[in-house]
């Protein structure tokens, strides 16, 4: 009995703080109010006060000077423990009363009517108090009971201002927000799952938006929102969570019925007439998000159906069930992403590793390419194969071509005033070639630092240059004639047309690694390598094989005639600090002679 009263209680709080209406400033809607209630009875003090856990609260009050008094008897907390009216003729007369706070102040009367909710929480009192003792009429108690509801509604009013959307009338995403939570309480580890409908991708929005304006958005809600309802066959429980976002939340059904569900929800939306016009249609995606109630936070759920239906629409399967594994990976691309800008920044985050490339006649090292390496602080080691196609697809990628080239350059500095002249090789990204300004300043860069152009070389693919039209080629082609290196990286892989090769003044191919791993093994592959390097030789090409990992590979390359070698056999991609050891390591001298040779023009080098 106890218990169950306590229980009551709670809710009955709940209740009051989902309002969110506690510590709110006064407002003229309540005072006005108030004000009405003091003259019906012609009482100098009335408030608005509402039943706290230890408090009596006054959203509104006139009279008093408090904002609140204890709740310990209070006659407003008698109110609302009750939910009905009180009136207290004379405090002198009530031994609980006469000692109370009010009381003591030199209260004599009060009247309360209840604020009750529409679920029948009473959460306080609109309440009129006297100095004298006096009774209260039939009709006073009428005025006061019509004047509390309207309190109550004034409340609910503008508890609902913000959590309906003003476009659909749906309840928006507060509201799935604060009846997930409430949801979690009634039905504690119940299995629950929450669907999201997202009518069109952000990019279509942001177009449709600007071709159709935004009274166009406003049809496509209501006829959607139409549609969707039809199909659940409920009048409630969607929600509108973002303009063109939709939620419900489902349980007792099991997963495979709600799926079969949603897809009959895109399918209503895609066969609505309204839904498409000739400019446009829309792409629904939906999400599942599985859960059980109260084991998971309702914000969490509902990225997760956000994430769910983003799959769906990257796979075009229209719909999916959250994954734990897509989200995770999703995440690590987004923690990826985040934090680049940071870390091009922050001192040894970001560093490069070299991999010596070997002249196969000579057997000296001519160059090394400079690898990028990244130590995430919370993933860890981050290879660039994995992080550099999520930057390249952002700006960040002109910031850490520049960081690379500025590092390359300070190291080629540091080598050439130790008498070490290496060629180093850089990697650019596809997008760097679409920067209006990159072979200008890629050619300042090199001047500025005062290093002979043909000491830096810089590695494209075959789509990086063909897919981005002239600017690429326009780009090269003043690199090259301000004498820097250009090699074509991972050759045989992309196009490997030769006839665009021409338009191209790169110098050096690079054939990709994979060309390699059956180059001992299989005989139509050294067939294959071999054609392509003398073809790439009567092109006046220098070729280079990449990823050589046996001795049996280096050999057959030799034969073959290949110009130079560049894989783990050899060496490993090494700290800039540990490739002059590893050099004074190697028996052979270490200044190169064919490259050296080709670099001898800048007689004012070394
Ligand atoms: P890539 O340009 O083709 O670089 C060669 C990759 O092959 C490097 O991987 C290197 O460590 C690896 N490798 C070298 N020798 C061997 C071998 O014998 N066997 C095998 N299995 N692999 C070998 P890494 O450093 O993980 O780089 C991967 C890719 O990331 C690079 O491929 C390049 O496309 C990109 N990348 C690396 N650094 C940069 C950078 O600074 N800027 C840009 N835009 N891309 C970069
Ligand atoms: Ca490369
Ligand atoms: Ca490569």
């Amino acid at each position: 009995m106890f218990d169950s009263r306590i229980q009551v209680e709670q809710v009955r709080l709940d209740a009051l703080r989902n309002l969110n209406i506690l510590d709110t400033p006064p407002s003229e809607s309540f005072d006005r109010i108030t004000r009405t209630a003091g003259r019906i009875f012609d009482l100098p003090i009335a408030a608005v006060s509402l039943t706290d856990a230890d408090r009596q609260w006054f959203k509104s009050r006139i009279g008093v000077d408090h904002w609140q008094i204890p709740r310990e008897n209070a006659p407003c907390s008698e109110v609302s423990e009750f939910a009905g009216t009180v009136v207290i003729k004379d405090f002198q007369d009530s031994a609980c009363y006469r000692d109370s706070h009010l009381g003591r102040s030199g209260i004599r009367f009060y009247a309360g009517a209840p604020l009750v909710t529409r679920d029948g929480h009473a959460l306080g009192a609109l309440c009129v108090l006297g100095t004298e003792p006096r009774d209260a009429t039939p009709e006073e108690i009428s005025a006061l009971e019509d004047l509390a509801a309207m309190v109550m509604a004034q409340i609910e009013l503008q508890h609902a201002f913000g959590r309906i959307d003003p476009v659909s009338g749906l309840p928006n995403r507060n509201q799935l927000l604060d009846d997930l939570e409430d949801l979690a309480r009634d039905k504690a580890d119940k299995a629950c799952c929450v669907t999201v409908i997202d009518l069109i991708s952000a990019v279509d929005l942001a177009n449709l938006l600007r071709v159709a304006g935004p009274s166009f958005l406003d049809d496509l809600i209501a006829s959607s929102s139409r549609s969707v309802r039809q199909t659940l066959g409920r009048t409630s429980g969607l929600y509108h969570i973002a303009a063109t976002q939709y939620a419900y939340a489902s349980t007792g059904q099991d997963l495979e019925e709600l799926f079969a569900e949603t897809l009959q929800v895109r399918a209503g939306l895609l066969a609505d007439s309204r839904l498409a016009g000739e400019t446009f249609s829309i792409t629904p995606a939906i999400g599942l998000a599985p859960f059980v109630l109260g084991k998971a936070a309702p914000r969490d759920v509902l990225r997760m159906a956000h994430s769910a239906a983003q799959d769906a629409r990257d796979a075009d399967t229209g719909a999916g069930i959250y994954s734990l594994a897509l989200d995770e990976a999703h995440r690590r691309r987004f923690a990826l992403i985040g934090r680049m800008r940071e870390a091009l920044v922050r001192p040894g985050e970001l560093w490069l590793a070299y991999q010596p490339r070997i002249d196969l006649r000579s057997g000296h090292c001519v160059g090394a390419e400079a690898l990028l390496r990244w130590n995430h602080p919370v993933l860890g080691a981050v290879s660039p194969g994995e992080f550099m196609p999520l930057i390249e697809q952002t700006r960040l990628a002109r910031d850490v071509t520049e960081w690379v080239i500025r590092s390359v350059l300070m190291q080629a500095a540091e080598w050439i005033s130790l008498g070490r002249n290496l060629v180093l090789s850089l990697n650019i990204s596809a997008s760097n070639l679409a920067e209006e300004d990159f072979a200008e300043r890629l050619i300042a860069a090199v001047t500025s630092a005062g290093l002979p152009p043909s000491a830096i070389e810089i590695e494209l693919t075959e789509s990086a240059i063909i897919e981005k039209g002239e600017l690429p080629i326009e780009h090269l082609k003043r690199i090259n004639d301000a004498g820097l290196g250009i090699a074509i990286d991972d050759f045989g892989t992309g196009y490997s047309s030769l006839s665009y090769l021409e338009h191209i003044p790169a110098k050096v191919l690079k054939i990709d690694r994979s060309f390699m791993k059956t180059l001992g093994s299989d005989p139509r592959s050294s067939t294959l390598v071999g054609a392509m390097i003398s073809l790439s030789h009567d092109l006046g090409y220098r070729v280079v094989g990449e990823g050589v990992e046996t001795e049996e590979v280096y050999r057959l390359l030799q034969q073959l005639g290949c110009d130079e070698a560049q894989g783990f056999l050899m060496c490993r991609p090494l700290p800039a600090a540990d490739m002059i050891s590893w050099l004074e390591e190697r028996s052979l001298p270490p200044l190169p002679l064919r490259r050296l040779a080709d670099l001898s023009n800048d007689l004012h080098w070394n």
